[in-house]
C-alpha cells in the first residue's frame, strides 16, 4: 500500500473507533450499522435508474420515475427542479452528451460536468423570479445521474457532507480555494475509491458496490453532532440497567479496544518491556501463561473519557498497560482511580 493509502486506511479505521465510543457499542458493530439505511437506499434505487439513464433512446419519464425513487434526490426543491428538468423537451439530449461522451480523464470530465451543470441553468435550475442559479441543485443531479451510469467511478455529491466527511479523516477533498462543480464531484468520487482501497474499508464492509456504500457511510455520517447512533444498534449488552456513570466507564473501555493506536501503544510497549508486565503489579501474561499469554495485556486510558473534549486525540503516553485484574480494580465501581494510587494499595500489603 503507498503511504497515502497507508494513512487513509488508519484515518478511517481511527474514525470508526470515535463512533464505536461514541455510540458505546463493540468497533465490530459499527460498519453493521453505519449508514446501513442509505446504502440499502442506493442498493434499490440505483441499478434501475443507472438502467433508465443508459437505456437507448432515452426515456425521460423513465428517468423521472426512477431517479425519482433515490433519497439523494429527495429533497423537496431538488425534487421539484427534478421534475421540471425531466418534462422539458431539451434535457434528454443534456443527458445522453453527460452520460454517453463523458471524458475519462479526470480533467476533461470536470469541464464535461461543468458544461452538463451550466445546461441546467434554463432546464428549471434557475428560479425565474429571483434570476438566482442553484447550481448545487444542479451539481446534485450531475453527480446522482453519473453514479446511477458509473457505479465505480462517482458518489452522489453534496459539498458539506463531503467536506466534512473528508475533514473527520484528515483528507484534503480540493486542491484548489474555489474547485468548480465538475471537479468538485471527480474529486470525491476519487476519495471514495481510495477508501474502497483501504484494508479497513474491505473488511468491514466485503459486499455491495463499495462506492454506493461510501456514500450511504457519508451521508449518514453528515448530521449536526456528527454521526447520529442508528437506532437499531445495539445496547449496552452488558449492564442490565445502566446509570451514567456506566456509560461513561462502558465508553472508557471501549475506546481502549479499538484505534489503531492502541496497536501502536501495544508495539512500542513490547519494545521497550518483551514480557509486558503490568504498570501496577508487574504480572506478566506471556510468563504465566506462556505461548497463549504471548503479547497480551490490556490498554488503560490515564485520563478519563468523561474529561476529553470532542475531538481531543490520545496520545501514546495517555495508556498505561495492566494486566486484567488491575484493569478491573482500577475501574472497580464505576471509578478510574491512578495507577499511583493502586501500586500505593499492593505496597501497603
Ligand atoms: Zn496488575
Ligand atoms: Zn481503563
Amino acid at each position: 500500500m503507498p503511504d497515502s493509502l497507508e494513512k487513509l486506511n488508519e484515518e478511517f479505521s481511527d474514525w470508526l473507533g470515535r463512533l464505536a465510543v461514541e455510540w458505546a457499542i463493540p468497533l465490530e458493530d459499527v460498519s453493521p450499522h453505519l449508514g446501513k439505511e442509505e446504502i440499502a437506499d442506493r442498493v434499490k434505487c440505483y441499478p434501475a435508474f443507472g438502467q433508465a439513464v443508459r437505456q437507448s433512446p432515452i426515456n425521460m419519464s423513465d428517468v423521472e420515475g426512477t431517479g425519482g425513487e433515490c433519497w439523494a434526490l429527495g429533497e423537496r426543491f431538488d425534487r421539484i427542479r427534478f421534475r421540471e428538468f425531466c418534462s422539458n423537451p431539451d434535457s434528454a439530449d443534456v443527458v445522453v452528451s453527460l452520460v454517453a461522451h463523458l471524458p475519462s480523464d479526470d480533467d476533461e470530465a470536470a469541464q464535461h460536468i461543468d458544461t452538463f451543470v451550466e445546461n441546467c441553468r434554463s432546464l428549471g435550475y434557475q428560479d425565474p423570479k429571483t434570476d438566482g442559479f442553484n447550481a448545487s441543485s444542479a451539481g446534485l443531479l450531475a453527480s446522482t445521474l453519473l453514479t446511477a451510469a458509473f457505479p465505480k467511478r462517482f458518489v452522489d455529491f453534496r459539498q458539506t457532507r463531503w467536506k466534512e466527511f473528508a475533514d473527520e479523516l484528515s483528507y484534503r477533498l480540493f486542491e484548489t480555494e474555489s474547485p468548480s462543480y465538475g471537479e468538485m464531484i471527480v474529486a470525491a468520487g476519487t476519495f471514495a475509491q481510495k477508501i474502497c482501497g483501504t484494508e479497513t474499508f474491505q473488511q468491514s464492509w466485503p459486499a455491495g458496490e463499495p462506492l454506493w456504500t461510501i456514500a450511504g457511510i457519508c451521508w449518514h455520517a453528515h448530521s449536526e453532532s456528527g454521526a447520529d447512533r442508528p437506532k437499531d444498534a445495539p445496547l449496552f449488552p452488558y449492564e442490565e440497567d445502566f446509570d451514567e456513570g456506566a456509560l461513561v466507564l462502558r465508553k472508557h473501555l471501549i475506546q481502549e479496544r479499538n484505534t489503531s493506536l492502541i496497536q501502536q501503544a501495544k508495539d512500542m510497549w513490547r519494545e521497550a518491556d518483551p514480557q509486558l508486565r503490568c504498570d501496577v503489579c508487574q504480572f506478566s501474561f506471556a510468563e504465566r501463561y506462556g505461548e497463549i499469554g504471548e503479547g497480551y495485556i490490556e490498554a488503560h486510558h490515564t485520563k478519563p473519557i468523561s474529561t476529553l473534549k470532542d475531538g481531543s486525540r490520545t496520545r501514546i503516553s495517555d495508556l498505561a498497560k495492566v494486566c486484567a485484574n488491575c484493569h478491573r480494580m482500577i475501574h472497580a465501581d464505576g471509578e478510574c482511580r491512578e495507577i499511583e494510587e493502586l501500586r500505593e494499595l499492593l505496597r501497603s500489603e
